[in-house]
């Protein structure tokens, strides 16, 4: 076995997000359609003979035991009772608490990472079950692809891959609290639910033009409140001809479908002013 591994670690959009209720754990109770998309960090683990220790190329995220990369390796050392470290670099370009899940995503590479570099021998599903411990997107990234999110969102039945979609992505240039937005969340503001039994059957149906249209996000009721510029990136994506415009997760990050790369590349220009820009696959 090699002393080193490089994964890439993808951002996730949500093409559906409903919140239908809270639990009496206080967390919110989630339904979500989850789907992986090109742009991704790249993570890098080198085998040690002691500790973890952990770095990253973005001055925002924490290089110590706050990084969720960092936790997700001492969970791992912890239950399987390892006495070996490991050094894990990530190099970020998933824009950061922006609704795609930069760093669920880091843990999940580093557990599906550990598990062959100390060669631990263990099942997805017991992956994705301490992955849970960790936070609650951290077991759909362990899967990957498309798939229905329940529960906190880590009850997670795999969905058909959808038709590869072209996708903009707009971060404006703050982030956005994923528990200050639930915290604020209130049912009777909602506007636009989705209707998640429709989405599964159109991507059961692999009907694209369905699928684009049927994208809805209720936690869009509260973060276009707090930032209005949420609103506006989008207004102008859909100006620009984007279509099934949405905010993924909690927001802030906004995306938008194109027909192909080069319509992608002229959208995203075209919205340069307003914060930085990605083109994308769904994959
Ligand atoms: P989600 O969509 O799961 O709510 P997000 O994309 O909104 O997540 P993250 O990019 O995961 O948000 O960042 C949220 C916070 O987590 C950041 O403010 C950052 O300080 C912290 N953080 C800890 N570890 C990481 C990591 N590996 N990558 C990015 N942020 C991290």
């Amino acid at each position: 076995m090699s002393e080193k591994l490089v994964l890439l670690a993808r951002a996730k959009i949500n093409l559906t997000l409903d919140v239908l209720g809270k639990r009496p754990d206080g967390y919110h109770q989630v339904e979500m359609v989850m789907q992986n998309i090109s742009l991704a960090d790249t993570i890098i683990l080198e085998k040690t003979p002691g500790d973890v220790s952990i770095s990253c190329s973005h001055p925002e995220v924490p290089e110590n035991e706050d990084n969720l990369a960092y936790r997700a390796a001492m969970a791992l050392k912890l239950v399987e009772s390892y006495a070996g470290g490991v050094k894990i670099h990530i190099d970020k370009r998933i824009p950061v608490a922006a609704g795609l899940a930069g760093g669920s995503s880091n843990a999940a590479a580093v557990l599906i990472g550990l598990n062959r570099l100390w060669s631990l021998g263990l099942s997805r599903e017991h992956l994705m079950h301490i992955g849970s411990t960790l936070g609650s997107d951290v077991p759909f990234c362990i899967l990957g692809g498309t798939a229905l999110a329940r529960g906190r969102g880590e009850e997670i039945t795999p969905l058909k891959a959808v038709p590869e979609l072209t996708l903009v992505l707009v971060k404006p240039p703050f982030g956005v609290s994923t528990a200050q937005v639930y915290g604020n969340f209130r049912q009777e503001k909602v506007a636009n639910r989705p209707d998640t039994r429709a989405m599964l059957q159109a991507i059961e149906a692999g009907d694209s033009a369905a699928i684009i249209r049927l994208g809805a996000n209720v936690l869009e009721s509260v973060t276009l409140e707090l930032h209005p510029q949420v609103a506006e990136i989008k207004d102008r994506l859909t100006q620009a001809g984007a279509k099934g415009v949405l905010m993924s997760g909690s927001g802030p990050a906004v995306f938008g479908f194109v027909e192909d790369e080069n319509q992608g590349r002229e959208v995203a220009g075209r919205l340069a002013d307003l914060g930085s820009t990605y083109v994308a696959k769904t994959c």
